[in-house]
């Protein structure tokens, strides 16, 4: 259970390993950062910050000293002319999304030759990255936006490819309503939830405008989750969840990853100006409360971090720093009285065993 156990006994938890579900690795690399370098090394290049991108918070050193040991790494081609993100290479056709999504699946191919990073493509890789005698980082390719999907046909030569889970959404999509786009699947849509349930890709439903989220649900019997969500209770806007939605979502065994950007996590904070509210990681766990309490255990909500999202260390919890600093939401969910395994569960076992649910066999 999630419930706060009657006495909090004072120990810190050993610590475990931590899995995020949602870090766009690839399309930072398009941006000219290199993720093998630290963080704090990738701010002393970037001086200043990279604009609407903010201060580095994610590298592989760190990621490795922080026992992050499975990330899912996002293929995430951008669509031209969203004035927040218009500071990359971005697509304006499909046949361009897909130039785009290629070039970094190659590059996750390319990083999978270093010793230390390792692609998961089926269940047994999920243990071999976990037992590896070294650390290592286990990476499953997350694709956020379908539009590189020229036709759903297609699905299965990205399943080859190494793709394992789709999410149809960003903003609008040709498959689907999204972020600030509210409206259903479209026809294409509908066919690519039938290729994704033939094919064994897992959905991501993130991003996803409430009717094509429900339509999905509906249409989709395969595996599915929300990489990185929060909850519409403390932030209600539609890029949250609903508790119907995280309802819906725990009724499939779902996991649903909290995300660590401050506007997700708090109403109304504001990235600039003098207004900034102080969020904190009591805010991270409000939300991760949240979806213990619909779900009456721990076992449906997890991390999907969303760090170099778009946002840097200015915009996540005032504790937080660089990625390194995830054990302190292992720390806090101790403190506020969550068991051990609770706390194992919530930073990285619930998405272990959803990947081997979910994986090939
Ligand atoms: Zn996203």
């Amino acid at each position: 259970m999630c419930r706060v156990s009657e006495e909090f006994a004072g120990t810190k938890v050993q610590r475990g390993f931590i899995v995020d579900a949602h870090e766009d690795i690839a399309y930072n690399v398009s941006l000219g950062r290199d993720f093998k370098r630290a963080a704090l090394e990738t701010r002393v290049l970037e001086d200043p910050p990279i604009p609407k991108r903010g201060t580095a918070t994610l590298g592989l050193p760190d990621l490795l000293k922080t026992n992050v040991r499975i990330v899912f790494a996002t293929i995430w081609a951008a669509p031209c002319g969203v004035e927040d993100i218009e500071i990359g290479p971005c697509y304006r056709t499909p046949e361009e999304a897909l130039v785009l999504a290629k070039r970094q699946l190659g590059y996750y191919n390319e990083l999978a030759q270093d010793p230390r990073v390792r692609l998961i493509r089926q269940r047994s890789d999920v243990d071999r990255v976990l037992e590896a005698p070294e650390p290592t980082l286990g990476l499953v390719i997350l694709m956020e936006g379908a539009d590189p999907i020229i036709t759903a046909e297609q699905t299965h030569e990205w399943f080859e490819a190494g793709v394992r889970i789709v999410g149809p959404a960003w903003q609008r999509t040709r498959y689907s309503g999204g972020t600030k786009a509210p409206g259903p699947l479209t026809e294409a849509g509908r066919e690519l939830m039938r290729e994704m349930e033939r094919t064994g890709m897992i959905l991501d439903v993130s991003h996803q405008a409430e009717a094509s989220f429900h339509e999905a649900l509906d249409l989709f019997h395969g595996n599915v989750m929300a990489s990185h969500a929060n909850s519409r209770t403390y932030v209600p806007t539609d890029r949250q969840l609903s508790d119907e939605m995280i309802s819906a979502l725990i009724a499939r065994n779902a996991v649903i990853g909290t995300v660590l950007y401050n506007a997700f996590l708090q109403a109304n904070w504001k990235e600039t100006g003098k207004v900034k509210q102080k969020v904190t990681i009591r805010d991270v766990l409000k939300h991760i409360k949240h979806v213990c309490e619909l779900a009456g255990d721990s076992t449906h909500a997890g991390l999907g971090s969303d760090l170099d999202g778009g946002f840097g260390a200015e915009s996540i919890p005032a504790e937080m720093d660089t990625v390194a600093d995830l054990p302190k939401i292992g720390d806090a969910l101790t403190a506020a009285g969550f068991s051990e395994q609770d706390v194992h569960n919530v930073m990285g076992q619930n998405w272990v065993r959803f990947l081997k649910r979910s994986l090939p066999p």
